[in-house]
């Protein structure tokens, strides 16, 4: 039995969709612990791609039963289409339960969310925090007020009407809600649809842990949008940490056995807030174009740049990573050099490497230093028809270098790396400790 939990090292979108339906092939239960319809987990199918916004990406496997967890904010509208549009697809293949305690996100909380993005827009413009503008904040925050309604509310009409009605008392600033009447019918009847689902999720997965199951966290967003560790307040409104998938899904931290950190061979950011090694040059408009860097769930273009070590030693300290997966290098391939961020030179003179500071403001003054390690070539059909055959002793030397570079400075063994969008490419390269990854480099450096 191994509960591993799978979380964003970066600022969002490193793959870990891809990275969870990898690994949820050898899981019975993979849980979504946070977040809702904000995230958007792109994997790409023979049948063709998927994005999960509010659904575990263990789904789409047979045998695997995929928790939306309480620690989510569900949207019961888009829940609902999320998962008659997988069904009609022919992909929904493992089990869906949605936990009773998850709050719903309503539309309420959806028009709330942009209403607060424009007042803090006119007072001002650079403080929009860009959100997704899909409720989140707002959601979190009445959890938080205790005004939320769960997902278990839905169920009981006289209670959900109830609970709506004071909701509602508690928003009479927030201009053009939907009625209540309205929203109260499509709830009552959305939930009585949803009903079979809802269940308590905790003991279900006490229950798996007791039976020797394998189970997956699915983290949703990134450690550097933490609500407390992230960029604060240009983050989102939860935990998306390794502490945050236990409290998330109500799993103890002496039952983790792994915590795995997933990131980009670069980097990239969507929304406003400080991004030190954003390449706002040419450079990041081939990330941009070669990567595909445009958001899942919103479509907005994402700002790009290169790996961040500090950053990235942080998330790990933040998390105890006890591996990595390293995701996207094919989109690096062909370039001569690879430049990544080792430290930041501060204003006053200091060197910072492996902590946050706590005002973004500092943050937006820090000045990267790179070191820039030897490219490796394109990722063509035949390198990747290699790498399904030989496994990890196919890829490039100076990719491993790079990878070994990782490990160097995290002390964290890099255990798979993806090459490409597709579900088979991914290679595992076991966990080479970093005493033996500076051993490597050393013999490199010659
Ligand atoms: P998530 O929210 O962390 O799951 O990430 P997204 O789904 O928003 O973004 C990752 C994007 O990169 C998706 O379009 C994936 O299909 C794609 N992708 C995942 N792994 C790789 C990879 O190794 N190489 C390439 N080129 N694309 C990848």
């Amino acid at each position: 039995m191994t509960v591993r939990v799978v979380v964003g090292a970066q600022f969002g979108d490193e793959a870990k969709g891809k990275v969870t339906d990898y690994l949820a092939a050898d899981a019975r239960y993979v849980v979504r612990t946070g977040g809702g319809p904000n995230a958007g987990h792109t994997i790409h199918l023979p049948e063709g791609t998927v994005v999960l916004h509010q659904l575990a990406s263990g789904v789409l496997r047979h045998g695997v039963v995929g928790v939306s967890g309480p620690g989510m904010v569900l949207q019961p509208i888009s829940l609902e289409e999320e998962m008659k549009t997988l069904e009609a697809r022919g992909l929904l293949k493992g089990d869906v339960v949605i936990s009773d305690r998850a709050h719903a996100l309503l539309p309420v909380h959806e028009v709330q969310d942009g209403w607060e993005d424009e007042l803090r827009a006119k007072r001002n413009p650079e403080a929009t925090l860009g959100t997704t503008r899909r409720g989140i904040g707002p959601a979190y925050a009445d959890r938080a007020g205790r005004f939320g309604l769960r997902m278990a509310d839905l169920t009981r009409p006289a209670l959900l009407r109830e609970r709506l009605e004071t909701l509602y008392a508690t928003k009479t600033q927030v201009p053009g809600l939907p009625p209540l009447d309205e929203l109260a019918t499509r709830l009552t009847e959305v939930g009585g649809r949803l009903a079979p689902y809802i269940r308590p999720t905790e003991s279900l997965l006490w229950d798996a842990i007791g039976q020797g199951e394998n189970i997956l966290l699915e983290g949703a967003q990134s450690a550097l949008l933490d609500v407390d560790f992230g960029t604060y307040p240009f983050v989102t409104s939860s935990h998306p940490t390794s502490a945050g998938a236990l409290v998330g899904s109500g799993i103890p931290p002496t039952e983790v056995d792994e915590v795995i950190g997933v990131l980009k061979a670069y980097a990239t950011r969507v929304g406003a807030g400080p991004f030190p090694t954003e390449d706002t040059g040419e450079r990041g408009e081939f990330l941009r174009r070669v990567g595909g860097e445009r958001g899942a769930t919103t479509g907005r273009q994402r700002r790009c740049g290169w790996l961040d070590l500090v950053l990235l030693r942080y998330a790990s300290r933040l998390n105890g990573f006890t591996s990595l997966a390293v995701t996207k290098v094919d989109v690096l391939g062909g370039l001569d050099e690879v430049p990544v961020c080792v430290r930041y030179s501060m204003p006053d003179g200091s060197t910072v490497r492996d902590v946050l500071p706590s005002q973004s403001d500092d943050l937006t003054k820090a000045q990267p230093v790179y070191e820039h390690l030897p490219g490796w070539p394109e990722f063509h059909e035949r390198t990747k028809a290699r790498l399904r055959l030989e496994g990890s002793r196919a890829l490039p030397s100076t990719l491993r270098r790079f990878l070994d570079r990782v490990t160097e400075e995290t002390g964290v063994p890099v255990e798979w790396v993806g090459y490409g969008p597709g579900r088979d490419e991914t290679v595992h390269l076991g966990r080479k400790p970093a005493s033996q990854a500076r051993t490597e480099l050393a013999e490199w450096a010659g």
